[in-house]
């Protein structure tokens, strides 16, 4: 049996019940045969092996008081990687669907993407199965108070540097934050995403969402394209898929639509980003009520029905497979040309070869959305040396490494014969350091 197919037969028998670390898995270890095939010393060295098993794993039990003295308890996971080549590094999700084999896929995806940016910074990811929807500040706080007494003995600033994530956004950093200096009584770099008061990272936050854009647009440059004129389907209305919109627009393309977990809305003359942003970031309310104040436009029950509406670019920005087979095939069908994963895994392994088989540009989100921990790992240096740096200087960073990650796993891809395609460019890009760093540290 080939090396991959074994290693992928034995994390499946030893990791059962955790389907979306075995999509990740399968979509990664599959790209890399012709990696593998050129080194047959990594099999002698169990690398696949050491690669797919965590250095650790962290389970905790948080409990919190809510508002009316009630006493609840929710899971606290973190998931340490890989650490070859830099501290574990990744992001915190607060979300009811969070459990062990979703941080697992992250955290296994997280190891390429971070290895891509060109920085020196491992894999990691956490979360916890809260719902940070519909509590007030005081819950927030006293859960992630809560989540970071436990937390905060197996992170810090050279070791583990968590991030925002789904439902983790700037409040629940800053009280994360609080709380970890708290108790060390050190105010350094152990969290990305700070406030700007205190230590964070002018353009963080439009970080992911821009990075995504200028990705995109640099794919399109390599074609002779651009976003001019360009129609956009944007799916979420969270950090990620907001600043792709932003920047999407200032690149004079047209968003049509948006969704939250409930539905979406069509907004044939363009979303009306401002609204958005009042509805989302000020209101926390429900993207429903974009249809009220904006005349026009159009809301729609579910989610799905967004990926019928035609495009020339589908940027899916909210969270795992939500683009299946069936709603690739309708996009394809509309004559979708690009599409760039602002999201982790969003699409399907189904969706993924749909679109490739069509020919559409497909930017994998381990590339495609690198550009938010790229800015993380530019927070980091910036927290350490002390000294800040210009939003202006920091953009221009940011889209120097995603034009950069473009052209690193465009050329893994044409290097192996694979090319335009980038799932494979960007695995076997990535891969490379993590598995020299590995090979070079030994058996660890
Ligand atoms: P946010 O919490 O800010 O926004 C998430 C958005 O997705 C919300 O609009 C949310 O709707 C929607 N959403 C969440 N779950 C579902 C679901 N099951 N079905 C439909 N819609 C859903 O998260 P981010 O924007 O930060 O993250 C979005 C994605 O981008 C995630 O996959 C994340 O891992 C990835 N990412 C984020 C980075 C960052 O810097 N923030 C960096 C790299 C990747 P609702 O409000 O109704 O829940």
């Amino acid at each position: 049996m080939r090396y991959v197919e074994r290693v992928l037969e034995q994390l499946k028998a030893k990791n059962p019940g955790e389907p979306e670390f075995h999509q990740a898995a399968t979509e990664i270890l599959t790209s890399l045969e012709p990696v593998l095939s050129r080194h047959p010393e990594y099999e002698a060295a169990g690398l696949l092996e050491r690669f797919i098993e965590p250095e650790r794993v962290i389970l905790f039990r948080v409990p919190w008081v809510d508002d009316k003295g009630c006493v609840h308890v929710n899971k606290g996971y973190r998931v340490q990687f890989n650490s070859a080549i830099g501290p574990y590094k990744g992001g915190l999700r607060f979300h009811p669907s969070v459990n062990l084999s979703i941080i697992k896929f992250l955290g296994l995806e997280q190891i390429l993407k971070n290895s891509l940016t060109g920085l020196p910074i491992g894999g990691g990811k956490g979360g916890s199965d809260f719902d940070p929807k519909g509590k007030s500040d005081a819950e927030v706080m006293r859960f992630c108070q809560s989540f970071m007494t436990e937390l905060c003995r197996h992170v810090g600033q050279d070791t583990d540097v968590p991030a925002g994530d789904i439902g983790v956004g700037g409040r629940e950093i800053g009280y994360l934050f609080g709380q970890y200096k708290r108790i060390r009584n050190e105010h350094v770099g152990v969290l990305t995403g700070r406030g700007l008061s205190y230590g964070g990272s002018l353009a963080r936050t439009e970080a992911t969402g821009y990075g995504l854009v200028y990705m995109t647009a640099e794919a399109m440059k390599c074609r002779g394209d651009s976003f001019e004129g360009k129609t956009v389907i944007i799916s979420g209305s969270g950090n990620v898929a907001i600043y792709a919109c932003e920047k999407a627009q200032t690149l004079g393309a047209k968003v049509v639509a948006m969704y939250d977990s409930n539905g979406y809305i069509y907004d044939k003359n363009g979303i009306k980003l401002n609204v958005i942003k009042d509805i989302k970031e000020v209101e926390r309310g429900r993207i429903k009520t974009y249809a009220d104040r904006v005349d026009g436009a159009i809301y729609h029950e579910g989610c799905k029905g967004i990926w019928a509406i035609p495009c020339d670019v589908a940027l899916p920005c909210a969270t795992q497979n939500e683009i299946d087979e069936a709603s690739a095939k309708l996009l394809v069908k509309n004559g979708v040309k690009y599409v760039g994963e602002g999201a982790n895994m969003p699409t399907t392994l189904e969706g993924i070869a749909v679109f490739q088989k069509a020919g559409t540009v497909f930017l994998p989100a381990k590339a495609a959305n690198a550009g938010g921990v790229a800015t993380s790992a530019l927070e980091m240096a910036q927290s350490s040396s002390r000294l800040f740096w210009t939003f202006e200087e920091v953009d221009r960073k940011l889209k120097g490494i995603m034009e950069s990650i473009y052209h690193n796993m465009d050329e893994a891809a044409r290097e192996y014969g694979m090319e335009g395609n980038y799932v494979a460019g960007a695995n076997l890009a990535g891969f490379k350091k993590v598995a020299e760093a590995m090979m070079a540290q030994g058996i660890v």
